[in-house]
Formats: structure tokens, sequence, C-alpha cells
């Protein structure tokens, strides 16, 4: 098996919220698509470790804001570097939303559509749930084109800086989330990506 033709699928890109209580909280997904229209219905599969996941299982509703290609890099470093349980991911940011007639809030900066969803069914996945859902109610926010994974790789992202070549026998790996650089001889197996978090793996040599 290649794994790379994995990376040939293509993805939109999408702020999920969820409430519970007084709590609002959002993450970043690329796993949402409509699967049927009468009714209309999505399905969403979310990371068990993230805060929002066990908000939308607790309260059976969530909303989706589709990015557009207008999102800036620090709305995905928002919702998708830092989590819920650490930080209110709203702060400051709460004139870009709005809430559904549920109370839940949606996105409503670098956006292209909002949807609100109640939840059908969910599917143990394992490290994922796999939420089915009904979509109750949505709009139009812009006519920019909705962000796609690749687009967001392409465009969004940071380019790592053009720096002065490495010195000496260092080399340089860049995330490929994020665009962080690492410099130094060798890239740590146990390496954490300080602004995103994500392993060594996601990591690529720079030639
Ligand atoms: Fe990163």
């Amino acid at each position: 098996m290649n794994n790379k033709a994995m990376y040939a699928l293509s993805y939109g890109l999408f702020v999920l919220c969820a409430r519970r209580g007084e709590k609002d909280n959002g993450c970043i997904t690329n796993t949402a698509i409509q699967v049927t229209t009468t009714p209309n219905r999505i399905v969403v599969a979310i990371n068990k470790d993230n805060y929002t996941h066990d908000m939308v299982r607790e309260s059976g509703r969530f909303t989706l804001s589709v990015l557009s290609e207008e999102a800036k890099f620090d709305l995905f470093q928002r919702f998708g570097f830092q989590s819920g349980r650490d930080v209110d991911k709203f702060a400051g940011f709460e004139g870009h939303t709005a809430r559904d007639g549920a109370g839940v809030r949606y996105v409503t900066l670098g956006t292209s559509a909002w949807l609100s969803c109640r939840v059908v069914s969910a599917t143990d996945l394992g490290t994922h749930t796999l939420f089915l859902a009904d979509v109750e109610d949505g709009d139009v926010l812009s006519q920019a084109p909705s962000a796609t994974y690749s687009y967001y790789q392409a465009h969004i992202k940071p380019r790592p800086a053009a720096a002065a070549p490495a010195q000496g026998s260092k080399r340089r790996w860049v995330c490929k989330v994020c665009g962080y650089v690492y410099e130094g001889e060798e890239l740590p197996a146990d390496f954490i990506c300080p602004i995103c978090k994500h392993p060594a793996s996601d990591f690529e040599l720079l030639e």
C-alpha cells in the first residue's frame, strides 16, 4: 500500500462548534460531507481527544462554519492549534461569531456558509466518533470559494521562511501542518511541533 494514495483525497475545511451550558468551543475539521439530501444530512468525524467531541456527544448539536479562501492563518491557529480545555477560543473573537436558533455559536469571518446540525446517531470508530446529523438551518455568508485542504496547504499556511541556508551540518525540517521550521543536525523522533502540536512524522526535510 502506498499511503500517499490517501493524500489524493480532497477535503473541505470547517470550524465545528458546540455548546455545553455556558461553555462554547470549536475545532477545525476536514471531515464533513453531505450524505443525503432528503432528508438533508451530513456526517462529521470528530477525534475523541477533542474537547468539542464530548460537547457534541452530550448536547446532540453542533454548527459547521464552512471556511472560505479568505480565512486567515490565525483562524486556524485559534481553533486548531490549542485546546478549549486550556483557553476560551472565542475570547476577543465574539464579534466574528453569531448563534444559531439553539444558541450554538458559528463563525462569520472567513466563512462562506454556516449550518446548524442536530445529531441523529453516533458511531464509535475507535479514535473518532462518526456523527450523523440533520441540517436544520443555515445560510450563505460570502461568495468567496470554500477552501479545500489543498488550498490551505498552498496559500493559507505560512511558507517556511526563505532564510539563509542552514549553517554547517545543520538541516531544516518543516511542519507540513503549520509551516514551523526546525533546524538542527537531526529531528528528534519524539519532537512535537511547538505551534500545532503535531509529531515529528508530520515534518519533512527541506532540501
Ligand atoms: Fe506545526
